[in-house]
């Protein structure tokens, strides 16, 4: 199993963070991915604790969407053939490693592939119980109870169905896989104390606490 990460896939969120990698406005021209070990998993709503070693750790809550079929070099016109469930992540960044990273243009692993970097609801919704389109689905993360992100798929620069293609050109995508497709704007740091609760379609998902 694999765990496969956008970045950079909703437009208001790139402006937040500064980009300037990419096109003339500083958006991705392609889908830009990077993986995380499976040792990055966080289930359960087990709890998560702030590595030592970053003084600026974020949060960013993505839909993720499970692999169901092996599948290689896949068309975008066939992708939606390769899953039937999504659930809710949080994407753990530790976000001054990270900017260290992009200045010196190095890959970004240290800042986001750290154990327990990847919080994964316990619970997958079938897609076809939240009405079968993929890029009509809202989301939202709150913390301590205030809404910090509201994320609507129809946003996203590229839809599930391209990432799923762009990807399986390089990579053998397997079963049980995991894409973590991209942040909406908001990102923020976490603090001991915090709790974190993810709503999808207003079914809550995760809901754990950081320490
Ligand atoms: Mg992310």
């Amino acid at each position: 199993m694999k765990i496969i990460c956008i970045g950079r896939n909703y437009a208001d969120h790139v402006r937040e963070l500064h980009n300037t990698a990419g096109g003339p406005d500083g958006l991705p021209t392609e889908p830009v991915f990077f993986l995380k070990p499976d040792t990055a998993l966080l289930r359960n709503n087990d709890p998560f604790y702030i590595p030592s070693f970053s003084r600026d750790l974020h949060y960013e809550c993505e839909l993720v969407v499970r692999i169901n079929r092996v599948g290689k070099c896949i068309e975008e016109r066939f992708a939606h053939r390769y899953y039937d469930e999504v659930g809710l992540g949080i994407d753990f960044t530790a976000r001054d490693l990270q900017r260290e990273a992009i200045a010196k243009g190095l890959p970004w692993e240290r800042a986001k592939g750290f154990d327990h970097s990847a919080a994964l609801s316990p619970e997958f919704i079938p897609l076809a119980e939240l009405g079968g389109d993929v890029q009509r689905l809202h989301f939202e993360l709150a913390i301590n109870g205030q809404v910090r992100q509201q994320g609507d798929t129809s946003q996203m620069l590229f839809g599930v169905n391209r990432l799923i293609s762009y990807i399986s050109q390089y990579i053998t995508l397997k079963i049980g896989d995991l894409l973590y497709t991209g942040t909406p704007v908001g990102v923020g740091p976490v603090h001991p104390g915090d709790n974190l609760r993810a709503t999808l379609e207003g079914r809550t998902l995760l809901d754990f606490d950081i320490r």
